[in-house]
């Protein structure tokens, strides 16, 4: 049966290749504005670029989708081994802070790919082609690998979005503890367990809204909610 396809899952099609053309016309290299947009939207709302704007997440997305389309069946890392594996990006992250990195770095398929988008592949090495065909051809059987646990940038937008004013939230009074959202998030976040996302891993994809059986019940909207809530006066 067809699933049914919400606006949002068009327009976050669209905007990576519309980010793609303007990063090929030249229109968006070193864009201050763009890139202070981008913070301050990630301070007020998460992770917009990793799961709307950036090219390599979108190729490792869509190469997934096309797995499932061929019914190339995918792994679910246990969750134990994924809060392990969560941390790396970030100690990658640590590490180009102190320039230790920077042979890695130069090797980054993030690196690499945006290299390819912009036609400028004369830096890439062969051990950097290697890496990034490898993560691409990983995404037939793993939701995003390497936004997931290797890429510094991701992790940056990842810490700065905790401090998100407006998140998805949790109805736990309409929640029928399907546990659909949990299955249909890439970043196996467990949406269910918790009244709102404030996850590092979110990438705003929206796939756990989409996945809801019941009408309203996860939202994307004012976090503090709930807090609100608890410190109104009680009714009588
Ligand atoms: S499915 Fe929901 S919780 Fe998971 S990354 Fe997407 S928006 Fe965030
Ligand atoms: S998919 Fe909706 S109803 Fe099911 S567990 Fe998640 S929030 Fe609850």
């Amino acid at each position: 049966m067809l699933k049914k396809i919400r606006w949002y899952q068009i327009v976050r099609a669209l905007m990576p290749i519309a980010y793609m053309l303007l990063l090929i016309e030249g229109v968006m290299s070193k864009n201050i504005i763009f890139m202070g947009v981008l913070m301050g939207s990630t301070l007020l709302g998460g992770a917009w670029f990793c799961g709307w704007f950036c090219p390599f997440g979108f190729a490792q997305e869509w190469i997934g989708k096309l797995g499932q389309l061929l019914r190339i069946p995918k792994i679910r890392i246990p969750l134990k081994a994924v809060r392990w594996l969560n941390l790396s990006r970030y100690i990658l992250l640590g590490l180009s802070m102190t320039g230790l990195a920077a042979v890695l770095l130069l090797q980054s398929p993030y690196a690499s790919f945006m290299g390819v988008v912009d036609r400028n592949m004369s830096y890439i090495t062969q051990a950097a082609w290697v890496l990034m065909i490898s993560f691409l051809t990983l995404s037939f059987i793993i939701d995003r690998p390497f936004c997931r646990f290797f890429c510094p940038e991701g992790a940056r937008y990842g810490i700065v979005s905790l401090a998100r004013l407006f998140t998805i939230t949790r109805d736990e009074t309409k929640c029928i503890s399907c546990k659909k959202c949990d299955k249909a998030c890439p970043s196996q976040i467990q949406i269910s367990q918790h009244p709102d996302v404030r996850n590092a891993q979110c990438i705003n994809c929206m796939e756990c809204i989409a996945a809801c059986p019941v009408k309203r019940t996860l939202k994307f909207g004012w976090a503090f909610k709930k807090y609100a809530k608890m410190n109104s006066p009680q009714e009588s």
